[in-house]
């Protein structure tokens, strides 16, 4: 275990430190920080060769302060209870964060996905799905499962079709699960959600002059050099927006090697190559470096941290040079690690908010589903309309003819318009909401992660009080 204390407990120091800002009672900030249930279930599965395996699935609720309980489901060798349940107060945090309406859970299966089939990973999720319906730990208003490392969109839609063959009469039970396929009640922009929220609250945490005066960078992300490690589900479409915003990704690590180059990746031909030779080693164009921590330790401006927790330690943590470290992984650093950074004046920005895009563009699918219409269907033509007859009426009355181009602008706001301006608007009132508190209580006292969890405890403490537990 990474400098002797568990993952959970990590989590409950961050919070403990957080907490001293506040002054609510003991009892409902232990309420608040107690994994309220969790479940450890195992099932056997018939393998194709015709062997009978035992299956390790868990599911932790860790906070019911709201329902429904949110978080993902992943498929990793380093599952246990622990991981489970300080990933699924790590969702309770990060909803409250950035205002979604959920308590926090995760669930996991112990399993290498590369070690199965895929009608092997079909049935073992259908048989997780089971376990979780007849547990409890699965419904529209109960807990809503989502994709997180090893899990995606197929393993959303066998969840779903599970679901639904056990409540045939559930009108809303499209919504037991987000992350779908767009043909199965998904919505667009899910699937880079993650990527396009880091990017987002990216933007947002270098456009303050002074912020980024004390790590020595100019503002903005234009010609910043990035490295990432992960090039998945996050790691991938957060390059991919870095080098759309002219930030420029120049190192990328994989499990089983790093690249990297100085004047920049391609990520769209280095996707291309990873999806024909099913890695990213010895892409032509850059230096291959074959112990991918290495790349960690390497000088560039951001270091993002996109795969899985405990990667940033007090043993690599002295050697990284980033000015920034930006979270996009759960549990990234340690805490020994994250006061040697801190120390050395890097900015951390922490995983409660940076990662949250995920789940935020989850929470617009749900409402979609729970309200069974597309957004933007009502309102898309009629706004176009409106906003065409505006341009008429100006070149009338200026005697301007507006181009093509310019016209192109014109148009009403479409499901993924909506979701992005969402998902863009929720980051940048998180992030001021957190550099807000930073500077009530010192900006020099209270760093980014602290702040993150001072409001989340605010947010959380509050609704215990309406819920008239604590008055
Ligand atoms: N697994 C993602 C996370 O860690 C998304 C969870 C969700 O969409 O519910 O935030």
């Amino acid at each position: 275990m990474a400098e002797n204390i568990s993952f959970f407990q990590r989590i409950n120091e961050y919070f403990d430190k957080a907490a001293k800002f506040t002054d609510y009672p003991q009892g409902l900030l232990e309420q608040i920080k107690i994994c309220n249930s969790s479940c450890h279930f195992t099932f056997p599965i018939k393998r194709d060769d015709g062997t009978i395996q035992t299956i390790h699935g868990w599911r932790a609720e860790h906070s019911h302060h709201k329902l429904p309980t949110k978080g993902g489901i992943r498929y990793s060798m380093l599952v246990n209870e622990d991981e489970i349940m300080a990933l699924a107060a790590l969702m309770t945090y990060k909803c409250a964060l950035v205002d979604l309406p959920y308590g926090g859970a995760k669930g996991g299966i112990k399993l290498n996905r590369k070690d199965y089939s895929e009608s092997e990973l079909e049935r073992i999720t259908r048989r997780y799905t089971y376990e979780l319906i007849q547990k409890n730990y699965i419904g529209p208003g109960i807990d809503v499962p989502a994709p997180d490392y090893g899990t995606g969109e197929n393993e959303m839609s066998w969840i779903l079709d599970t679901y639904l063959s056990m409540s045939p009469d559930k009108l809303d039970a499209i919504a037991c699960v987000t992350g779908k396929p767009i043909e199965q009640n998904g919505i667009k922009g899910r699937k880079e959600a993650t990527g396009r929220g880091v990017v987002f609250g990216l933007e947002e945490a270098c456009s303050f002059e002074d912020d980024m005066k004390q790590v020595g960078l100019q503002p903005g992300l234009r010609g910043k050099t990035v490295v990432i490690q992960g090039f998945g589900k996050v790691g991938y479409p957060a390059s991919k927006y870095l080098n759309e915003a002219e930030a420029k990704v120049i190192g990328i690590a994989e499990a089983d090697g790093a690249i990297y180059s100085p004047k920049g990746l391609d990520i769209e031909s280095i996707s291309a190559y990873r999806d024909e030779t099913g890695s990213i080693r010895n892409f032509p164009d850059a230096t291959f470096i074959e112990n991918p921590n290495d790349i960690l330790e390497m000088e560039c401006d951001i270091l993002v941290p996109a795969a899985l927790e405990n990667q940033i330690t007090a043993e690599n943590a002295p050697r990284i040079k980033a000015r920034i470290i930006a979270e996009a992984a759960n549990g990234p650093t340690t805490t020994k690690a994250h006061e040697i950074l801190k120390k050395r004046g890097a900015m951390i920005i922490p995983d409660t908010f940076l990662n949250a895009g995920g789940v935020t563009v989850s929470y617009f699918e749900w409402l979609r589903n729970l309200s069974h219409v597309g957004f933007g269907r009502l309102g898309r033509r009629y706004e176009e309309s409106a906003y065409n007859a505006m341009v008429h009426f100006i070149e009338q009355a200026t005697g301007y003819q507006f181009s093509d181009d310019e016209r192109q602008t014109v148009h009403g706001a479409d499901e993924t318009d909506l979701v992005n301006s969402g998902l863009q608007d929720t980051m940048i009132n998180a992030y001021q909401e957190i550099r807000e508190t930073r500077f009530k209580y010192g900006r020099d006292i209270v760093d980014s992660r602290t702040a993150a969890y001072i409001n989340a405890i605010h947010t959380i403490a509050q609704s215990y009080m309406q819920l008239g537990i604590f008055p």
